[in-house]
């Protein structure tokens, strides 16, 4: 711009502040310097400093700073340029300067993308910039001077600085310095490489990395500088993070089906199901416009690690007619391709390219990880149920399974025939037909719990037996109903009535849990003999088995101890039959109903172990349910009625208090009494931090949540210690 044309804009601006401030432009240039800081103050309650404090969960009361400092000019002239630099890069965190100018420019410039910045040196040239002129070449001695000050900039803050200077008229000046954000793959290279050359501690490389950033390690991600340049069609909840794309299916069959012939498809439903479990699997995501984090799709996909969304109310399913439509009214027809940022919730039209991570080659992440179980005093333990799931566990460094629930062994691939035995022990009429259901399914059971218990060789095994209502493996499709009614000698008619009779009107506070086993002491009895002959077998092959029983859905001892009468009995009947001295076993309880928690001191009575199920232990102190939340909390959370979901992150001020209140009684009971939490919120870093902060003795999380709990215990431990140390 010209001077005169300077001239003019200085005009118009001076009538726009005159219109909207109603007053005169200041003249004084104090007076101006004060308007300068108030409208940085002011800017802390612009709509993009809100939107960004709500994504990184920054509270509003925190506030900013101003800084004021004498200015210099990029824009004199050729011999002038200003740039943007990092220590290491932030993108992929090499030990390796990197960074972008701009000649004769404003640091405006370089961040508002008009002009293409030059590299800073050859390793900073991308595509767009490899033909312009690197600054070391462009002015060498500055760029050496630029060269020494960060190496020093870094040494003395001791992490990765994002800095900004300006080169006026041939000399250099450092504008700002401050630590640079990095994604997590960066975090970790950064924090082990850092650790390594000897610039930080232990305790510091640990505490670098943020436990969620670990996620971008495990999962396939979406290029984020494309995603950017892609339009969001709708958005939900975050259920099971990293990317995925895929062809829209809107059935489980279908999904099946598609999958079966090499397609990559995305299940796009109301709310799933467990007779959904299979084309889940076989998915590459789920996208569901119902339901929250803790609802079936959500916690069946975390524990695949599979991308996930729920609660996606902006999307309207057509499932008849094949097409859903965004709230923009676009329509996207079953077979088309879109894709799925399960981390921030999003949706997108066609399909984004992926990049691919393998843990096992990456060495930086290793190391971050033999230095956490070093730290660490808590244990980390998976949910799981099968030996698969156990072993991808394992991997990431479970060091036992938490939570094996025996119904899984009832969906998904190869379940036909043990779901088909269960289906017919439900629809038993009497003691003894349910008995002869029981033993042919026992042979199954027992087998399962055995390869699981094998995987595991010796390590804390915690079985829970059956929980669901017995409704939920009802068959809903006609020749389903048909076989079953041919293999049991009944009518239709008898078990379409025999079905009725198990409907509930609130099953998650229904016929479930240890109801169940006190309902049917026959249940209870054929898992508990699957679980002893499972071990005991184990043993006499060599190999060490440490089964821990778990019954769920307790509210006091009495149900324990009318369990535990089944449980002693059988066991003295394996022993006896499959001739061993002892079969090393525990048996405990979830805790999961407030008044189990206020009533820890009597169940511990009979319990050797709790385990917290802050699933439904959330569910009903709040009264929420875990599977309709989808519906009520985007706008409680809008309002701040709450600060959070409470079934992702645990409400420390209220299901909190219940948790330590049953932590302490319990132990009041029994000092050594085991404790360890198995809800969803094992997997949550915030909530592991607190389970360390009472006293558990474990965690148990999904096995791709295993890593972020190994990583938040150890900080937990840290920040104990330096807690301790200072007061
Ligand atoms: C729980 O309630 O926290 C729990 C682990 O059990 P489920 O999710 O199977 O009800
Ligand atoms: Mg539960």
């Amino acid at each position: 711009m010209s001077a005169d044309d300077l001239k003019k804009l200085v005009k118009e601006f001076k009538a726009l502040t005159k219109k909207h401030l109603k007053q005169d432009f200041p003249e004084n240039p104090w007076e101006q310097l004060m308007g300068g800081v108030g409208a940085v103050f002011a800017s802390w309650n612009g709509k993009r400093a809100i939107e960004y404090r709500r994504i990184e969960n920054i509270p509003d009361e925190w506030g900013t700073a101003v800084n004021v400092q004498a200015m210099v000019f990029g824009n004199m002239g050729d011999d002038s340029c200003t740039g943007v630099a990092f220590t290491r890069n932030p993108g992929n965190g090499e030990n390796k300067f990197y960074g972008e100018y701009l000649v004769n420019a404003q640091g405006e410039d370089v961040v508002a993308g008009i002009r293409t910045p030059a590299p800073i040196n050859q390793y900073s040239k991308n595509d767009q910039s490899k033909h312009l002129v690197t600054l070391e070449k462009f002015m060498p001695e500055q760029y050496k001077e630029l060269d020494d000050i960060q190496q020093r900039l870094e040494k003395h803050y001791k992490d990765m600085q994002d800095i900004e200077f300006t080169i006026e008229k041939g000399k250099l000046y450092m504008l700002q310095c401050r630590v640079g954000k990095r994604n997590g793959v960066s975090a970790v290279k950064m924090a082990a490489d850092m650790y390594k050359e000897g610039q930080i501690d232990g305790e510091t490389a640990i505490m670098r990395v943020g436990p969620n950033q670990l996620v971008e390690l495990l999962l396939p991600m979406f290029d984020p500088a494309i995603e950017k340049t892609h339009k969001v069609i709708a958005k939900g909840l975050p259920a099971g993070p990293g990317g995925a794309v895929g062809r829209v299916v809107f059935s489980s069959e279908e999904a099946v089906e598609w999958a079966s012939k090499g397609e990559k498809v995305i299940l796009v439903r109301e709310e799933t199901s467990p007779e959904d479990v299979d084309g889940m699997h076989k998915s590459e995501a789920i996208l569901t416009t119902k339901g929250g984090m803790t609802s079936h799709a959500a916690l069946v996909a975390r524990g695949w690690g599979k991308c996930c969304i729920v609660g996606c109310s902006e999307i309207s399913i057509h499932e008849k007619e094949k097409y859903f439509l965004t709230k923009d009214g676009k329509k996207v027809k079953g077979g088309d391709y879109i894709s799925l940022n399960g981390t921030k919730g999003t949706v997108y039209e066609g399909s984004l390219p992926l990049i691919d991570v393998d843990l096992n080659k990456n060495q930086s992440y290793k190391q971050l990880m033999t230095l956490v179980d070093k730290y660490k005093t808590m244990g980390v333990r998976t949910n799981a149920d099968t030996p698969k799931d156990v072993e991808q566990a394992t991997y990431f460094g479970a060091e036992g399974v938490g939570l094996f629930r025996t119904e899984h062994m009832f969906y998904g691939e190869g379940s036909d025939k043990p779901l088909f035995l269960l289906r017919k022990m439900i629809m038993s009429d009497t003691e003894s037909e349910r008995k002869t259901a029981l033993d042919e399914l026992f042979t199954f059971v027992k087998r399962d719990i055995k390869a699981t218990l094998e995987v595991m060789k010796g390590n804390a095994v915690t079985i829970r037996l059956l929980d669901p209502p017995l409704h939920e493996f009802v068959p809903h499709d006609k020749a389903k109903l048909q076989e079953l009614s041919k293999e049991l000698g009944v009518s239709m008619s008898i078990l379409n009535r025999r079905i009725l009779a198990l409907h509930e009107n609130n099953p998650m506070l229904g016929h479930r849990g240890v109801r169940l086993g006190v309902s049917y002491p026959e249940i209870t009895e054929m898992q508990v003999r699957a679980i002893f002959e499972a071990a005991a077998e184990l043993q006499l092959e060599g190999v060490k088995a440490f089964p821990e029983i778990m019954i769920p859905v307790t509210c006091g001892r009495h149900e324990l101890t009318h369990q535990k009468v089944i449980v002693d009995r059988v066991y003295e009947e394996t022993v006896e039959k499959l001739k061993v001295k002892k079969i090393p076993y525990m048996f405990g309880t979830m805790i999961e109903i407030p008044r189990a928690a206020l009533k820890a001191d009597s169940m511990a009575m009979v319990a050797d172990f709790f385990s917290f199920g802050t699933n439904d232990l959330t569910q009903m102190s709040f009264g929420f349910s875990r599977d309709d939340i989808g519906g009520f909390l985007p706008k409680y959370l809008d309002l701040k009625l709450l600060s959070g979901d409470p079934f992702v992150s645990i409400d420390q001020s209220g299901v909190g208090e219940l948790i330590k209140i049953g932590v302490e009684r319990g132990r009041k009971t029994k000092p050594n009494l085991k404790v360890g939490i198995c809800g969803e919120h094992g997997g949550d870093a915030e909530s592991v931090k607190f389970c360390h902060s009472i006293g558990m003795n474990y965690v148990s999380c999904s096995p791709f949540r295993v890593p972020i709990a190994r990583l938040a215990a150890a900080q937990a431990a840290i920040e104990d210690k330096k807690y301790v140390k200072t007061t």
